[in-house]
Order: C-alpha cells, then sequence, then structure tokens
C-alpha cells in the first residue's frame, strides 16, 4: 500500500447557519488546530478553512467575511439560500477539491473533537483516502438521541445501505475520493451513506462528542426522523420489498378469513361481527395508506431526481477562486 504525500494541503469544510453565537468561539480553535499541524510539518501552509454559509438569516456571514479579512487561512462561500447541512457541505467538497489534497467536513459548533483531525491527517498519511470521525460513545446525548440514533443507523444497515455505525459527517475525504463521487449526481443527498459507496481505502478514527459550545440545535427530533426517512429512502427499496410481503401475507390471512366465513355460514351460525370487521378494514386501510405513502416517497424522489435542479448555488465569495486544478 502506496503512502500518501507529505505536507498535503487540507482544507477544513465547515457548514454553518445561523451560528453567530458559536462561530466566535469555534473560528479560533479551527485556526490553532491547523497552524499546529503546519508547526509540525503534517500540512501545508496552503492550507484553509473554508466557512460554507447556508443561507443565514443572522450575522453569519458578516462575522465569515470580518474572520477572512483577519487571517488568510479563513476563507467563505455562500449559498444563495437556506439548502440544508448535506448540500451546504457538498457545496464546500466541490469548492475545495480543486485547490487541495484532503478535505474534512466537521460542524461549526465544536461538538465534535477538533484535536482529532490530527490523527485523521496521520492516517491519511499512512494510506487511507477516507477517513471516518467515530464516536467513541454518547455520553453527551439525552436517552431518547441515543436510542433514536443507535436504532437508527442498525435500522439503515438491515435495510442494506452500509453506513458507518456511530459516524456522521465528520469525516477526511481526499480530492482524489471527491473527484469521483463527483460522478454521482443524486440531488437527494445522504452523504454518509453515499462516501462508503465510492470505496477506497478508509479508516476510522474515534472521538468524544462534547455539547453544543454555544447556540442551539438546528436538528430537532422531527428532523432527525424526517432525515432518518430520507436517508433510508434514498439508500435502499427494501422498503418496497417489505410491502411486498405485508400484503401477500393480508391477501393471504383474508383468504384464510373467507374459507372461515363459508364454513361458519355452511354451519349454520350466524355471524355477528361488526365490531371485529371494522377493527380488520381499519387496519388493513391503515397498511395500506402507509405503503402507498412510502411507495409516493420513492416516486416524489425520482421526481426530484429527474429534474436535474442544481445541487447547490454559491451566491457569494470571500476569495477569488484562482486557476482550476492548481494543487500544492
Ligand atoms: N446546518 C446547516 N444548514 C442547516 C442546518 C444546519 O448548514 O439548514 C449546519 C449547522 O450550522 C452545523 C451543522 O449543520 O454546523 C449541524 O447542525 P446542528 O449542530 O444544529 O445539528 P446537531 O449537531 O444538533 O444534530
Ligand atoms: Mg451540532
Amino acid at each position: 500500500m502506496s503512502e500518501n504525500t507529505s505536507r498535503p494541503v487540507l482544507w477544513i469544510v465547515i457548514p454553518c447557519y445561523n451560528e453567530e453565537e458559536v462561530l466566535p468561539v469555534t473560528a479560533p480553535l479551527f485556526l490553532h488546530m491547523v497552524e499546529e499541524m503546519t508547526a509540525s510539518g503534517k500540512i501545508s501552509d496552503k492550507s484553509r478553512i473554508l466557512f460554507v454559509n447556508d443561507g443565514s438569516s443572522d450575522r453569519t456571514w458578516q462575522l465569515i467575511e470580518d474572520l477572512s479579512d483577519s487571517d488568510p487561512h479563513y476563507i467563505g462561500i455562500s449559498q444563495s439560500r437556506n439548502r440544508g447541512h448535506q448540500n451546504a457541505v457538498l457545496a464546500g467538497l466541490m469548492e475545495a477539491k480543486e485547490y487541495c489534497d484532503i478535505t474534512i467536513s466537521i460542524d461549526c459548533d465544536g461538538q465534535d473533537d477538533i484535536t482529532a483531525m490530527d490523527r485523521m491527517v496521520d492516517e491519511y498519511l499512512l494510506g487511507a483516502e477516507v477517513v471516518y470521525g467515530v464516536r467513541a460513545s454518547r455520553k453527551s446525548d439525552s436517552f431518547l438521541k441515543r436510542f433514536t440514533a443507535e436504532s437508527f443507523y442498525k435500522l439503515l444497515n438491515s435495510m442494506g445501505a452500509e453506513v458507518v455505525f456511530n459516524h456522521s459527517d465528520y469525516r477526511l475525504i481526499s480530492s482524489r475520493v471527491l473527484e469521483e463521487f463527483e460522478n454521482f449526481k443524486e440531488v437527494n443527498l445522504y452523504l454518509r451513506g453515499m462516501i462508503p459507496l465510492v470505496g477506497f481505502k478508509s479508516s476510522s478514527v474515534y472521538y468524544e462528542r462534547h455539547e453544543r459550545m454555544a447556540g442551539k440545535s438546528h436538528y430537532p427530533i422531527s428532523k432527525m426522523l424526517q432525515l432518518a426517512f430520507d436517508g433510508i429512502t434514498s439508500l435502499s427499496v427494501r422498503p418496497i420489498s417489505i410491502i411486498t410481503s405485508i400484503g401477500m401475507m393480508t391477501s393471504l390471512m383474508g383468504f384464510i378469513g373467507i374459507i372461515w366465513v363459508f364454513l361458519v355460514y355452511f354451519n349454520g351460525y350466524k355471524v355477528d361481527g361488526w365490531a371485529s370487521t371494522l377493527c380488520i378494514v381499519l387496519f388493513i386501510g391503515g397498511i395500506q395508506l402507509l405503503s402507498m405513502g412510502v411507495i409516493g416517497t420513492y416516486i416524489g424522489k425520482i421526481y426530484l431526481e429527474s429534474k436535474h435542479r442544481p445541487r447547490y448555488i454559491i451566491s457569494e465569495r470571500t476569495w477569488q477562486p484562482y486557476e482550476r486544478h492548481y494543487k500544492g
């Protein structure tokens, strides 16, 4: 296995949505990390910290502009409107890949241990092209979040999607892998599930996840469930086969029911069972609606994919993109 080049150019990609409270706290931490790794000779001084403003309605973009005036390591791009975390990360990665050897994506709220980047770069230098940041434990989460998150990973894997257990969007990806990833054109983004599909040599780095340093989470339970459902339906068609099996089972039960009705009738019993009939009708009606909803979700996704709309639109930059394909 060949080792990767020494002193790679690293771009840290950080999505920010209404983060005016936390950005002033965490931005210096990112810079400190870059300076440390540069000083120890691990990464090139051409490394950058790229903030992706995801259409924030507060002063986030202004803060990013101020940061980029204060130090050349900080740069920023702004999405034309709020498109969500996944699209913001994608926009940053695609912007970065032309100018660097490796990217690390991380949230801007300081929840993910920033110092783990050092170990991620080590893994890259040893030959890994993708390094997943994996949470060593979920102690900082509430019981509900921990339970739902862990069941979700298990559910996703049982549906045939390959996701790394307890890994969110903190990861190192080399530009080499991003070049290939660019060919994954889907608009329904679920990066966690998509990156493993690209392949290449990968490795994991374990870290502790903390509380947010400031500000509030943008992912309440309802949005998390939505992301989970989205993840499953973007990566797997197994729910449709499950629906088919349920359909077959209920029809079989219905068929047995009909035979039973006949037997009872010919034996001279009067069946006075409107309540039980109602229950069964409601139950089967519910299953049908649910199944139609799931199938509808897939059709909705096909509809969105067929439009080929852009996955992100960059409206502003704090920097001038220089000659394309320039690295090092
Ligand atoms: N984020 C974003 N666009 C959004 C929502 C969130 O770019 O529409 C960013 C946010 O600024 C943060 C990251 O995505 O850097 C994760 O969001 P958050 O910390 O709110 O989620 P949690 O960690 O609570 O799941
Ligand atoms: Mg967070």
